[in-house]
């Protein structure tokens, strides 16, 4: 018998993992991909023997990943090799004090009792209510696919909203944990995982502080982009086609008139280069407000998505330096001044605050082979507003500003004062790249926002309301950003097509039966 085909446009972790799960389902699977190779913003840079993962540094939720390995036929730890990072951060404030985040439960009261006297208490009580909204997150909110709203917002499921406190935000509730600010700032600066701000995000996120710190934060050899390699082989073994350099320039309906009766169906894909591709069901894993501007005919929904709130966006400074800075850790977080005014900035006026805080990856201080020996990879992540015209936004000016605050902190607080001279290359990325490059809407690093309104079944649906065999998978649909939670959305994609798949064929069965009959 003949396979169903099913066609993925785009080779982002969401787009792997989908591929992969319906080869394994019995489909016979093509993927289309703009770049020459995988990935996706979790691609890497190689240059001079320095090796820079792109966009994702933190490995988080193992246990999903391991999931999605095994839903593959194969087991995670004979193709990744993990080390636990604990410290999982130095974080370092504008006044000077500085907090090593650890799973070291003795540690982290010696430092947090120097903070605060009640401190270690909020710290364990918060502990346990991130335990609780990430047990209950993934087994009954975002481990799911909603339907219906009524499902959604059913008797059953109402009390779930309350418990993960998914009305009330994140930095309020905090604040019953601890009072001093820094401690505040040190426990939902995690929120810019996701590109929101902790004064916006959904209490419920308390549940990365609790990942990180309880489940651990890894680093596979080799880098992040190891994760995506793995992913790869593995669905070419299952017989998924990958053609690379094959950017899609628009989807085909079969016909309008179906459409409009809200039964229309995706029939083909056509290539930048003209070449057409059909298939029975089609995967978006491109940005999700993208593809509906960009690639489909009809484009309502699309001005809809262009209202809904986005994620921020960041600037990068990838920087190859000819000496090693050992005193830079793995994973160092700088907070600048005013926290609160600072997320004002990003996600209301769009720009870089004007004390701005930045991550800074240093992947050589646990994998050497990510630099030359005696050099260092440095990967800095500065968190910025999304593109928009009406915020006059001077990106070179802004990049300037950025690398100047960077640069002066590392001299400051890191003994790094000869950082600039001893550069050797600097790659940049900013908002333009990340909606250029990667067709990122409104070039939001993380994709659409994560607030009350815009999570579960009130997120864009993983498929199109009119189009029946065009489904999504990705970071702007449901449930979300982040590698484990695409990981997550590739699963429920696949259910989704696999359920509605036996759907279509039991009802062509009935009628099979019923043309029989007469
Ligand atoms: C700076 C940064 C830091 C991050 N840090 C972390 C972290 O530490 N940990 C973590 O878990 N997550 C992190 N994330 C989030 C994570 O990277 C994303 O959620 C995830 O990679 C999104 O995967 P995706 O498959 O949805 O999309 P993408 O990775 O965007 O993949 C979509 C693919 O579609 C392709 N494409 C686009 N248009 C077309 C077209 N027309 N035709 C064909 N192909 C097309 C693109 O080239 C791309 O390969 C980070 C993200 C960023 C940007």
């Amino acid at each position: 018998m003949q396979k169903p085909t099913a066609l993925v446009i785009g080779a982002g972790i969401g787009g792997i993992a989908t591929a992969g799960r319906l080869a394994r389902n019995g489909y016979d699977v093509t993927v289309l991909e703009k770049e020459s190779t995988p990935g996706g913003r979790a691609n890497q840079i190689l240059r001079e023997g320095h090796r820079f993962d792109i966009g994702p540094t933190l490995f988080l939720m193992p246990e999903i990943w391991e999931e999605t390995f095994a839903a593959l036929g194969e087991r995670m730890s004979d193709h990744l090799e993990l080390k636990r990072i604990d410290p999982t951060y130095k974080v370092h404030f504008a006044d000077g004090l500085q907090l090593e985040l650890t799973s070291d439960i003795g540690k982290m009261q010696t430092q947090l009792e120097k903070v605060e006297k009640t401190a270690f208490t909020g710290f364990l009580n918060y502990m346990a209510e991130g335990n609780k909204h990430y047990k209950m997150s993934v087994e009954k909110f975002v481990g799911r696919n909603f339907y219906n709203l009524f499902q959604y917002f059913s008797l059953a499921n109402l009390p779930l909203l309350f418990q993960l406190k998914a009305l009330k935000k994140h930095h309020a509730n905090v604040s019953k944990y601890f009072n001093d600010d820094r401690l505040k700032a040190a426990f939902t600066f995690q929120n810019m995982y996701l590109g929101l701000s902790p004064f916006d995000a959904p209490a419920t996120y308390s549940l990365l502080q609790y990942t990180e710190l309880a489940e651990g934060v890894w680093y596979p050899m080799g880098g992040m982009y190891a994760g995506i390699q793995a992913l790869v082989n593995i669905a070419e073994k299952l017989g998924v086609k990958f053609i690379y350099n094959a950017p899609v320039k628009k989807m085909i309906e079969e016909s309008v008139a179906l459409r409009l009766s809200k039964g229309g169906k995706i029939s083909s894909v056509i290539t930048e280069d003209g070449r057409e591709f059909r298939a029975d069901i089609f995967i978006g894993n491109a940005d999700l407000p993208y593809i509906y501007k960009e690639l489909l005919p009809e484009n309502k929904e699309a001005k809809k998505l262009e209202n809904k709130l986005y994620t921020c966006s960041t600037i990068m400074f990838y920087w190859g330096v000819d000496k090693e800075y050992p005193q830079i850790a793995h994973h160092n977080v700088f907070l600048g001044g005013d926290y609160k005014a600072s997320f004002d900035q990003i996600f209301n006026d769009h720009t870089l605050p004007e004390t701005p805080s930045f991550y800074v990856h240093a992947p050589a201080r646990t994998d050497p082979a990510a630099a030359p020996k005696g050099q260092d990879t440095l990967y800095v992540l500065v968190p910025v507003g999304h593109l928009d015209a009406r915020s006059g936004q001077d990106w070179e000016a802004l990049v300037d500003r950025a690398r100047e605050t960077v640069l002066t902190r590392l001299g400051k607080e890191m003994g790094a004062g000869d950082l600039k001279e001893h550069t050797k290359f600097e790659i940049v990325y900013q908002p333009k790249v990340w909606k250029e490059r990667f067709n990122l809407a409104k070039g939001a690093a993380f994709g659409l926002s994560h607030n009350f309104w815009q999570v579960g079944y009130l997120r864009p649906q993983n498929r199109h309301k009119q189009y029946k065999n065009l489904y999504f998978t990705g970071a702007s649909t449901h449930p979300g950003t982040g590698l484990p939670i695409v990981l997550l959305s590739a699963r429920l994609t696949t259910e989704r097509i696999l359920e509605e798949a036996g759907t279509i064929s039991v009802q062509n069965m009935i009628k099979a039966l019923a043309e029989a009959r007469a």
